[in-house]
């Protein structure tokens, strides 16, 4: 009789038998491995699709601005040269592809990690045009409002997020770091003044 393999938990079961297997999969030691596994498996996936867009960032393949989006079609054809007109079509955001929306909201986070948050908060800007109600934009938008010290900004985004989300966990504790923050600023103002006048 072969003897059944668990990947998982990387053993060979001394017996391959429905209940021996019902056994091993209902024990704790095999769930834990279970989800140590999906877990593992979650945030390789996620790094690597980090890896590919940073790298598709900086080969210049992502614009890093919507003014190199490709115009419009039905807005191709310039205007005359002697007219002023009306603001070119690169100057507006173009409408595009729904996967540009993805595309900008992991770029956001790429720039979050590279220490860009001016950048991050721009791309998600990009992002919450298209989708105000974007959870991810909102909530990198955040992050990257409260690196930057614009910590009324950075509250109004946590908290649409978790208008939308209530137990979104890292916006909860993002929204109390910048809490925290806010105080911090508080008191450094207060002491300059006592400073001044005191
Ligand atoms: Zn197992």
């Amino acid at each position: 009789m072969p003897k059944f393999y668990c990947d998982y938990c990387d053993t060979y079961l001394t017996h391959d038998s429905p209940s021996v297997r019902k056994t091993h999969c209902s024990g704790r030691k095999h769930k834990e491995n279970v989800k140590d596994y999906y877990q593992k498996w979650m945030e390789e996936q996620a790094q690597s699709l980090i890896d590919k867009t940073t790298a598709a960032f900086q080969q210049g393949k992502i614009p890093p601005t919507p003014f190199s989006a490709p115009p419009p079609a039905g807005a191709m054809i310039p205007p005359p040269p002697s007219l002023p007109g009306p603001p070119r079509p690169g100057m507006m955001p173009a409408p595009g592809p729904p996967e540009r929306t993805v595309l900008h909201a992991n770029l956001a986070a790429c720039q979050l990690l590279l220490g860009q948050p001016q950048l991050a908060a721009q791309s998600c800007d990009r992002v919450l045009e298209r989708e105000p109600g974007h959870l991810k934009a909102l909530y990198r938008r955040g992050v990257a409002q409260a690196a930057l010290g614009n910590l009324e900004k950075a509250t109004a985004d946590l908290k649409k997020v978790l208008a939308i989300d209530p137990k979104n966990r890292a916006a909860q504790e993002e929204l109390g770091k910048v809490v925290i923050q806010g105080k911090k600023q508080d008191a450094g103002l207060a002491q300059g003044l006592r400073k001044m006048f005191g």
